[in-house]
């Protein structure tokens, strides 16, 4: 597709490479280790390091983990993952926050002594109090004005762990009647006495997101701290940390809008009570917006790569209609997605004139627009599967599959006529007794039309397989918008079926996380973990065929 949305930052940056005001791009993806990535960050991703593709720099993968008890190595370790996966490579080694633990502690020093900083005692709500409201300038804390040396022996001593966690946070001294109420002096560390996954029990005192953050992206060079709207509030802090530090650069943070589908739910701690409560089967379910749950559904890297690119980046908020993600995922499988023949919902067909133990196998190419996909072999026999859906006993004329009396074309197969309609002592349609017209292979029939196409199984060659059919997680567009709902409220019940289908068996040999086109049903994906275990074919339902998303 030609049409790609806009990029304000791509375009800012133009600029400031014209003006010579940056000479080599660097940002960085900042996760923190405490959930598995979700769609919301693959925009991130994409913006980051697709920035740095752009414009030849560099982009650094950091986990923010200056929260340890919420972190884990598992968490790193499939953040690393779904990023290859999605196939960006991050400049040099993976980097820590807590690598710049010492650094930081030394910038904080620092500001102690230019009397920028103090430790101050007011306990959680106390500070709430003296921090004042958006109409309500703040109140100075009793501990504002301690001497520099007071503050120095009071933060080392936070730091040797004298204290309790709680009892005392490092403050900058900035100003408590602040429009910005992130100016009303900030926590820059706070005392926590956990032990750390990658620094062990060498700190008992951690640094805040604010104080952290931008003092990382000036010790890496970052030259675009690119980040989601909600801290543009946090800007003025960000500068002044900056202004104020002997920092080897100045960074600039620029924010874009976050990534919200409908519904979706893209909040790491929502995802994570699915998960620890058992909607779901983990992180990687196929019915999560994560990116390993969206990997074992069956997208593809360039599917997610192309869905960033049309949603775009701007500083609007909106909903963007998962239909659209759905368009992009279709985008890629139509092109690149081998086709199969899989009967979900079998009736038989018996060919009545055909030979007993006959057997003719076609080869046929396994994408029909890329001979480059190869070949396969589907065989045809007396007895057969079909959909259900594709007979009709009394058909409207608009009905262009099989009906009683009436003709349809097997897919890659010949042309049959229904004779006669076998059914159960309930009524139930149970067989169809066929014939064939012999002259139509590969051919037109002889004096007439045939509209219709169906795909098939031969019944003795069929190989079963589980097959997962998904619906969104929930039923609600905005399950997260009501504050009073809570968002499990609107879980789907029936967002999950489990059902068999009937293969063509050149499927017995398909690669886990391999998509197909099953023929006129939608495109299914073996399962990465499932699939092939005793020998045994998993299906996810990745995306029905039709797209409805409109431009
Ligand atoms: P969540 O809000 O789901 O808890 P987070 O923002 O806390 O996620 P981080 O690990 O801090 O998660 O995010 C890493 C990067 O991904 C940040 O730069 C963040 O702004 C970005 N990001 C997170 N969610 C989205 C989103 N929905 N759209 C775009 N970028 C996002
Ligand atoms: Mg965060
Ligand atoms: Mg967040």
């Amino acid at each position: 597709e030609a049409t790609v949305a806009p990029n304000f930052i791509r375009n800012l940056i133009k600029e400031e490479l014209a003006e010579g005001q940056v000479q080599q791009v660097i940002t960085r993806f900042p996760p923190e280790p405490n959930g598995y990535l979700h769609i919301g960050h693959a925009k991130s991703i994409c913006l980051n390091f697709g920035l740095a593709e752009y414009f030849n720099g560099e982009c650094n993968l950091r986990f923010d983990d200056t929260n340890p008890e919420k972190e884990s190595q598992e968490y790193i370790d499939s953040i690393q993952e779904d990023v290859r996966w999605l196939g960006f490579e991050w400049s040099g080694k993976v980097r820590y926050t807590s690598e710049y633990f010492d650094q930081l502690f030394d910038y904080a020093v620092e500001l102690i002594k230019a009397g920028k900083a103090y430790v101050c005692e007011l306990n959680a709500e106390q500070m709430r109090e003296y921090r004042g409201t958006l109409t309500e300038a703040g109140k100075n804390s009793p501990f504002r004005d301690r001497s520099v040396e007071e503050n120095l022996d009071q933060f080392n001593r936070m730091r040797a762990g004298e204290f309790a966690d709680g009892t005392k946070v490092l403050r900058a001294k900035i100003d408590m009647s602040a429009p910005n109420i992130n100016l009303r002096d900030p926590i820059l560390y706070r005392i926590r006495s956990v032990p750390h996954h990658q620094t062990g029990d060498k700190w008992c005192i951690y640094p805040s997101y604010d104080f952290a953050h931008g003092q990382s992206d000036a010790l890496e060079g970052i030259t675009h701290s690119v980040c989601t709207l909600e801290f543009e509030d946090h800007r003025p802090l960000y500068n002044w940390f900056i202004d104020n530090l002997p920092v080897p650069a100045k960074p600039k943070q620029i924010e874009f809008s976050r990534l919200n589908l409908n519904y979706t739910v893209t909040s790491k701690r929502k995802l994570k009570q699915l998960v620890d409560e058992g909607f779901v089967s983990g992180w990687d379910d196929p019915r999560m917006p994560t990116i390993s749950g969206m990997r074992r559904r069956g997208y593809t890297p360039a599917s997610l790569r192309h869905f960033c690119d049309l949603v775009g980046v701007t500083r609007s908020d909106g909903v963007v209609d998962v239909g659209m993600l759905y368009h992009a995922l279709r985008a890629d499988l139509e092109q690149n997605a081998p086709r199969a023949m899989c009967v979900l919902d079998p009736i038989k067909v018996t060919i009545t004139n055909y030979p007993d133990d006959q057997v003719e196998e076609y080869v046929v190419p396994s994408h029909p627009a890329d001979e480059s996909m190869g070949e396969r072999v589907i065989p045809f026999s007396k007895n057969l599967l079909i959909e259900a859906e594709d007979f009709m006993e009394d058909a409207p004329k608009k009905f262009f599959r099989l009906t009683n009396g009436g003709e349809v074309r097997l897919r890659n197969s010949y042309v049959i006529k229904c004779e006669e309609v076998i059914k159960d002592a309930n009524g139930k349609i149970i067989e169809l007794l066929c014939t064939y017209d012999a002259d139509t292979l590969g051919k037109n029939p002889e004096g007439r039309k045939v509209k219709g196409v169906i795909h098939w199984v031969s019944e003795p060659h069929a190989v079963p397989a589980e097959v997962r059919l998904y619906e969104n997680l929930f039923t609600d567009p905005n399950p997260d918008s009501n504050k009073e709902v809570n968002f499990l409220a609107h879980i789907n019940p029936e967002s999950l079926a489990v059902t068999t289908g009937y293969c063509e068996p050149s499927l017995l040999t398909a690669a886990p996380e391999t998509v197909f086109q099953f023929e006129r049903i939608g495109y299914f994906c073996a399962d990465r973990y499932d699939h092939g275990v005793d020998g045994k074919l998993v299906f996810n339902k990745t995306v029905g065929l039709k797209d409805s998303w409109a431009k």
